[in-house]
């Protein structure tokens, strides 16, 4: 048997068409144009290739792009200040801090200091709580594009078992409480776990956030379950420097559906923030959220 591959680059390409569209609709009817801002402390390039893909397809979706680039010696005072003029901002609805900061902020106070509706991360303690506790929050990215694919696999994803390895803020976590929220029963498993095979093996769905090379052997996966591999690992084979996921993707892919790597999850993650920035415009303006775009 050989699997289904859940393409998530071209699944992107539709969420960011549907942003675009809403977008357009909202300049038309409302004169609005929602606009996201990303801050970037240091340079580090793997962090400055982020910002710039970050506001290339904001603009390409129609929406205003305002980057914020400050030097690595930035204080922690300068950047809760250009944190709260952009919170004051009735033209920036997503606020953006590009992790990993410079080891002189406190990520948590600076993350913190956001304005919660504007949280497009989904990172801040009080959208943390309130996805916790299955009220309406800022969805971090990677996590909601999981279960934007999960949704469009499975129809209804109600009494599924579902397994997430990996117990994160950023995707481990989030994604147990989504998957929970749509009546999934879930388990988390970790470094700790105990006869982590026989726990994969129980899953419907089995999402992998654990960042070491192919862990996850074919054979771990049930016949029919869906894969969303969220692991992004740099390799070198064959002389060649390779991305490559968490779950062994060939043998993985005779069993279940599954999600390559690169062109799995990765792409919906900024397809995700664009779509987290349109949620927030709306909701600032009171207007309908755009359908199918949120948890
Ligand atoms: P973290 O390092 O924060 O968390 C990794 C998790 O994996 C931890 O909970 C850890 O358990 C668990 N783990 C580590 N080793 C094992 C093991 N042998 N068995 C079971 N569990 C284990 O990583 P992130 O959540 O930030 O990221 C995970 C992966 O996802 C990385 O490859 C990252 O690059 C990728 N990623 C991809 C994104 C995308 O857009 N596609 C976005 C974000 C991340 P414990 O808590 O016990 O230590």
């Amino acid at each position: 048997m050989t699997a289904k591959v859940i393409d998530g680059k071209a699944f992107a390409a539709g969420v960011r068409a549907q942003v675009a569209a809403h977008v357009a609709r909202l300049k038309e009817e409302q004169g609005l144009t929602p606009g996201l801002a990303v801050v970037l402390v240091g340079e580090d390039p793997a962090s400055q290739v982020y910002v710039r893909n970050k506001g290339t397809q904001t603009v390409e979706c129609g929406m205003n792009s305002y980057e914020h680039k400050l030097a690595a010696d930035t204080s922690e005072a300068e950047l809760l200040a250009l944190i709260a003029r952009l919170n004051a901002d009735p033209a920036v609805h997503g606020i953006l801090v590009q992790l990993p900061l410079p080891k002189h902020l406190d990520s948590d106070l600076v993350i913190n200091a956001i304005e919660p509706a504007k949280d497009v991360d989904g990172f801040h303690i009080s959208n943390v709580g309130l996805l916790g506790t299955g009220q309406k929050s800022m969805v971090p990215c990677t996590p909601l594009g999981c279960l934007m694919m999960l949704r469009d696999h499975h129809g209804s994803l109600a009494g599924l078992n579902a397994v997430v390895v990996g117990r994160s803020n950023i995707v481990g976590k989030p994604m147990a409480q989504l998957l929970l929220g749509d009546s999934c029963t879930v388990t988390i498993a970790h470094s700790r776990t105990k006869d982590l095979a026989a726990v994969c093996r129980g899953a419907d769905i089995l999402v992998a956030a654990v960042g070491r090379p192919e862990m996850i052997p074919g054979d771990w996966v049930k016949p029919g379950a869906t894969v969303i591999d969220v692991g992004i690992n740099r390799i070198e084979r064959d002389g060649k420097t390779r991305l490559v996921g968490d779950v062994h993707y060939a043998s993985a892919a005779e069993v279940g559906a599954i999600t390559p790597v690169p062109g799995g999850v990765g792409p919906m993650t900024i397809a995700c923030l664009l779509a987290n920035t349109l949620t927030a415009c709306c909701r600032a303006h009171g207007l309908p959220e755009p359908k199918g775009l949120t948890a």
